[in-house]
């Protein structure tokens, strides 16, 4: 019972864990010792579920098949088997009609909440509040597993910075401290202390590795990345997860170097299980097994088994070639048998983990499930998740919060309306739920008087995870009645942006502005009414520089799920102080893309002089290489300074702390929450280092008029970084530490670091 608290060694008390971890073991080696081959490869094989068990199988095989395979004991785990009565029809099957009775674990997609939805994991990241964002993995995961889920194919870590990718939604963002820290929290808030606790499931981290880095953003596409950005960029949050001890791992789509990463023996067996001595199993990604064939990096399905289980992926989800193949490889002494031992060994454990041997319908109760599923603990935990990861871009002439009463607010766009759209990307559970729109949070506040107008629609056809979008690029009807709408209102608040499902997989994109006719409707109104606020509905950074230029408030409101409509007016009104901070840097335009604040100089001077000849300097032509928002950007109702920077000492020995401090005061009219960031830049180093790197961020309360003294260590630990041999390093030398509210205005110091 106690191995997720062992993990975290939390308590102390090694010895009475390590003899449970001890009496896991054997329970697990003396389950192998009876199970025969086929019994063992059983357990390396998943199935996507059945929409409805009686129904066909969505995909891949019949579902009578997948019947027919459950009940000689040739699957070990399903996902997206969804709810008790269902999970138990399935989980029933494997324990009274095969051999051994082996319960399955059953997978499932919670990435933003199960069936109420929490804000996409990249809205949630901008509230860099670990604390919240754990609360929101904690409800998501008690809501699932009172349906009956064991287990989530979430958190996703894929560091990304490139916003043409439409999976950046499921993410942290673009950097691997703040994507470490969000790893942790969300493995945490899954997971619990305890496994076997009905209410927790066990975590993903996915998708090693690589898969945010897919060429041009195109989706599935190659990761053309070097050592150098592979161990400092794209591991450390799976680290940090392994390190929280999520108990899976699923291995991405793409490749690196030619080699598919379902395939990599380097990334799965060298780095992951034995120099990170990870314990839990690897899932493949959907069936990307057998992709390897299609790659071309094997000839057929059973070579693609051969591959996949020799680079440590344990578990094949849905690509049939372990079912069909690894047996067979194993008689012909193709595969060694120990491969599958440790592989089953691992699932094994996990499920004695989560206690299925115990009681394998310990999971599956309908009164808790009714209980649970959209409990006001859930909404409550939602909504505050929801406010948290508002950032407000702008807010000239203090437009923002909006007056309680005595105004006609003109409230414009479709998606205000849009009771789909907010629930964003991934939402497999949620297709019967709906959020609380826009429209329906600002009629709450019934001071003043609100007139709708939807401009102008935004899809036009089917809108569902599996279409592709068709946007309306020529339906203007709706224009003029939303122009004299605005033309008669004190304030028109305007929600434009990307419908939810046109961000999460398959959905990349190569524009980053305002789909559809929506960039033109916000320009007509503008020019009749100047008090303009922006709502920006988006799952990726955008390229709004009109806005940016000419729209004087904006706020960037995400696809916040279940609570969404609420969240956002409470915020427009004043009653909740935006803090958000962006974890993404928002270009100016595509052709910036990517753009991200942590890289590296080039051998050309850094800031050009007016006057100068600009020809060979690192630049465009046409646009500056700033971008529009710099990544840990984010306004407040209230403002702060930063003052006061200070290190305890100039220079420092290998193994001493550096102790930060710098004063922040809030010096406007609001009390308000600030993120406070810490960068540090190494100058020199046998690898070129990036110019800033954060290392430290403290949300921190202030009232309207104090300050308040922020403290940071730096351990040696967050001065070092991974050579290209993946080899971890500290060099001396000068280091500068910056400390501000965004990663470009910032406060400046510097150190040394001495020689030893
Ligand atoms: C995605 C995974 C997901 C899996 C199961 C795949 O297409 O890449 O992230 O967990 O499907 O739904």
């Amino acid at each position: 019972a106690a191995i997720a608290s062992c993990s975290a060694q939390q308590t102390g008390n090694t010895s009475v864990m390590q003899s449970e971890k001890e009496i896991i073991t054997k329970k697990v080696d003396s389950l192998l010792n009876i199970m025969t081959l086929e019994e063992k490869v059983g357990q390396m094989n998943q199935y996507n579920g059945f929409w409805e068990v009686t129904g066909p199988a969505p995909e891949g095989g019949s579902a009578e098949e997948k019947y027919e395979h459950l009940r000689s004991g040739l699957v070990g785990s399903m996902l997206t088997v969804r709810g008790v009565e269902q999970v138990r029809a399935v989980q029933k099957i494997v324990v009274e009609e095969t051999r051994l009775g082996i319960p399955l674990i059953i997978g499932f997609d919670v990435i933003h909440g199960y069936k109420t939805l929490s804000p996409i994991p990249l809205a949630e990241s901008a509230s860099w509040d670990m604390e919240a964002i754990q609360k929101s993995a904690e409800v998501a995961a008690k809501e699932a597993a009172a349906s009956g889920i064991n287990w989530t194919f979430a958190p996703m870590v894929d560091i990304s910075r490139d916003a043409r990718w439409g999976r950046v939604m499921e993410g942290g963002g673009e950097d691997p401290y703040l994507g470490s820290k969000i790893a942790v929290a969300r493995v945490k808030g899954f997971q619990g202390e305890d496994l076997s606790d009905p209410l927790t499931i066990a975590a993903t981290a996915k998708h090693f590795a690589g898969y945010g880095f897919a060429e041009a953003g195109r989706e599935y596409n190659k990761a053309d990345i070097g050592s150098v950005t592979l161990h400092n960029m794209v591991l450390p949050p799976f680290k940090a997860a392994k390190e929280a001890g999520v108990r899976t791992f699923m291995n991405g789509f793409n490749e690196i170097n030619g080699v598919p990463v379902t395939g990599s023996e380097y990334l799965l067996r060298d780095i992951l299980k034995e120099e990170w001595g990870f314990e839990g199993f690897v899932i493949s990604d959907y069936a990307s097994i057998e992709e390897m064939a299609t790659h071309g990096y094997v000839k057929n399905e059973r070579m693609a088994a051969k591959k996949a289980a020799e680079a440590g992926v344990d578990m094949d989800m849905e690509s049939y070639a372990y079912v069909n193949e690894l047996a067979d490889l194993v008689r012909d002494g193709e595969v060694d048998e120990a491969v599958i031992d440790d592989a089953v060994g691992r699932i094994l454990r996990v499920k004695f983990e989560l206690g299925l041997f115990d009681d394998p319908y310990k999971y599956l109760d309908e009164q808790r499930e009714k209980e649970i599923v959209g409990s006001s603990e859930i909404r409550e935990a939602v909504l505050d998740m929801a406010k948290k990861s508002i950032v407000l871009l702008k807010n000239e002439r203090n437009l923002l919060p909006l007056k309680k009463s005595g105004q006609k607010i003109a409230l414009i766009g479709a998606l205000a309306n849009d009771k789909n759209s907010p629930l964003g990307s991934w939402r497999i559970a949620s297709e019967d739920h709906t959020a609380v729109s826009v429209l329906e949070g600002m009629q709450q506040y019934e001071g003043n008087e609100l007139v709708f107008e939807k401009g102008a629609d935004l899809v036009t056809g089917q809108v569902t995870f599996i279409n592709e979008l068709t946007f309306n690029e020529t339906d203007k009807s709706g224009f003029d009645a939303a122009i004299s709408a605005a033309e008669d209102a004190d304030v028109v608040v305007m929600v434009l942006g990307e419908h939810g499902f046109q961000s999460g997989e398959g959905r990349s994109r190569t524009n980053l502005d305002l789909p559809g006719v929506q960039q033109e409707l916000l320009e007509k109104v503008f020019e009749v009414n100047k008090n303009v606020v922006l709502v920006l509905n988006n799952g990726r950074p955008l390229a709004i520089g009109w806005a940016a230029e000419n729209i004087p408030a904006i706020v960037e409101a995400w696809h916040l799920g279940t609570e969404t409509g609420n969240a956002v007016a409470q915020v427009l009104y004043g009653d909740y102080n935006p803090s958000g901070k962006l974890p993404m840097t928002f270009p100016r335009n595509i052709g910036q893309t990517p753009i991200y604040y942590n890289h590296g100089n080039t051998g050309r001077p850094v800031d050009p002089q007016p006057g100068d000849n600009m020809v060979f300097w690192s630049h465009y032509m046409d646009v500056e290489n700033t971008p529009l928002y710099p990544f840990g950007f984010g306004l407040s109702y209230t403002t702060f300074e930063y003052d006061n920077l200070q290190l305890n000492k100039n220079s420092y020995k290998r193994n001493e702390p550096v102790e930060v401090s710098v004063q922040v005061t809030n010096t406007g009219e609001y009390d308000g929450k600030e993120v406070v960031q810490l960068y540090i830049r190494d100058l020199y180093g046998s690898i070129i280092r990036p110019v800033k790197e954060l290392k430290g961020f403290e949300l921190t309360e202030l009232q309207k008029g104090e300050t308040k003294t922020v403290n940071f260590v730096l351990s040696e630990k967050e001065l070092g970084f991974y050579n290209a041999q993946g080899e971890y390093v500290i060099e001396p030398g000068e280091f500068e530490v910056f400390v501000g509210g965004n990663s470009m205005e910032t406060l400046k110091a510097s150190f040394v670091l001495e020689e030893e």
